[in-house]
């Protein structure tokens, strides 16, 4: 029986939150220095979650297409970049600073703009905040050696635009991927990993001819919603928000947003965008370099147009969990489960010794946690009775419990145990590999 909503009836965004930290997902980050805050670490099962969710993308976006090839930009890149793309100039939020509490305020989420929300306090004028982060590159401080650590992915495949064309002579249409950290200076970070100034983005910039795009555009906006379905998130939780005009960037076409149901309300997880030509003029310009692609077939020169799907790993990840929590009861006890997709669950199998002062019994589950540990990601558990370390799997979302018993050591079989319907099976230790294999697989 599911009790999902009936039974959250602290925000379901909480509980995740609780048991993120309970069950070593995510951590505050600097948490003995009393944390840093709106910033957060990725502890055991985090990293096993978000790394699965990464592999997942790059394997829907990279792999199984003939037309993406991957790449990893630094962070750092020439400072003239972001002149070029226009993050100097237009990469701003409105601000404003309580004289009184000294707190800072986005002056869209304002209600009154000279009154502060906190204190009651006056508010100063509104001023232009960038919210890039600005560094210095090298030993010197001074302007010249002023760079910013990116506050996106996209533009390093705009500046390798030409490597990519010169090294691999790719035909359009075709995209790059990447996966890697941006950072921006907030001013009001929040909901958890949702908001931060440090995240990880996701993004394919795909080049085609300006003829093409709309129709580029369309299917990528269907093919990153089905991403997100494919992956187990519920149809009812998710949704496609086209932007209106007056949301657009100046030189954006259209633009639609792939929105996920928070308990703090819809809110976007990835963009996409039909940006135009506008990334490699602008680099052409500020280089000095022709970016413009050569067709064959034509003999034209032309720039193409750019179709970019843009998502959050975080965002993404965050959503991926509060979608899997789930509250059942379980006769007179309440049992906590992930059910979260089995490409994502951060451990696919656990094995437990029902009786762990029995040395054979121990011996052989370790035994068999050892061979299963070279398909699968396996952990052994024996510091607690069995019912406590379903529970413990269950809250992590480990697809599958291997126990073994008294009766392993007479018929070499074990009792296998699903997340999802806790039914039991009894499979013998020979078929274990080929049974797990696939159920992993389908
Ligand atoms: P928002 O309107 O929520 O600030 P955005 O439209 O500025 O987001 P984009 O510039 O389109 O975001 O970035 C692409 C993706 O990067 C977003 O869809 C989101 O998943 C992720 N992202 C952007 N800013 C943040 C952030 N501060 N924290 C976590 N993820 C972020």
């Amino acid at each position: 029986m599911v009790f999902k909503g009936e039974l959250l009836k602290m925000d379901s965004m909480e509980r995740v939150v609780s048991l993120c930290k309970r069950r070593g997902f995510i951590f505050q980050s600097s948490d003995i220095y009393g944390g840093l805050s709106n910033s957060w670490d990725y502890g055991p099962y985090g990293v096993e979650l978000k790394n699965n969710l990464k592999r997942a993308w790059w394997k829907a976006n990279v792999y199984e297409r003939d037309d993406i090839l991957g790449m990893d930009a630094a962070i750092l890149m020439h400072p003239k970049v972001w002149e070029a793309s226009g993050h100097v100039k237009n990469f701003f939020d409105l601000k404003s600073d309580c004289k009184s509490c000294k707190l800072r305020f986005k002056a869209s989420d304002l209600k009154d703009k000279n009154k502060c929300p906190e204190c009651g306090g006056q508010l100063t004028e509104e001023r232009a905040f960038n919210l890039m982060f600005e560094t210095n590159y090298g030993a010197v401080e001074d302007k010249e050696s002023v760079i910013y650590l990116r506050p996106e992915t996209a533009q390093g495949m705009f500046v390798n635009f030409l490597n990519i064309l010169d090294s691999r002579h790719s035909k359009l249409p075709f995209g790059l991927a990447q996966i890697g950290k941006a950072f921006r200076n907030e001013i009001t970070p929040g909901n958890f990993t949702f908001r931060t100034r440090e995240f990880e983005q996701m993004e394919i910039e795909y080049f085609v001819k300006p003829d093409d795009a709309e129709k580029a555009y369309k299917e990528w906006v269907e093919t990153r919603y089905q991403w997100y379905l494919n992956l187990g998130i519920s149809k009812e939780n998710l949704r496609l928000r086209p932007h209106g005009k007056d949301e657009l960037a100046h030189y954006a076409l259209a633009c639609t947003d792939i929105e996920y149901k928070f308990s703090f309300g819809w809110s976007e997880l990835e963009g996409i965008a039909n940006r135009t030509n506008f990334d490699l003029k602008q680099h052409a310009q500020y280089s000095g370099k022709d970016l413009r692609y050569f067709d064959d077939s034509t003999k034209e020169r032309f720039y193409p147009y750019v179709i970019e799907p843009s998502g959050g790993v975080d965002r993404a990840t965050l959503a991926f969990l509060v979608d899997a929590y789930y509250e059942e009861k379980v006769r007179d006890d309440i049992r906590v489960v992930l059910k979260i997709n089995k490409d994502l669950a951060p451990v696919k199998v656990a094995v437990f010794p029902l009786l762990r002062n029995r040395p054979e019994i121990v011996g052989l589950a370790k035994k068999i946690a050892g061979g299963l540990k070279k398909n699968f990601i396996c952990v052994y558990d024996d510091t607690g009775a069995i019912g406590k370390l379903y529970r413990r799997q269950d809250e992590v979302g480990t697809l599958f419990c291997v126990t073994v018993d008294v009766q392993s050591l007479e018929d070499k079989q074990v009792t296998v145990r699903d997340r999802d319907t806790m039914l039991q099976e009894r499979i013998g230790i020979d078929k274990l590999k080929e049974y797990l294999n696939t159920k992993l697989t389908i």
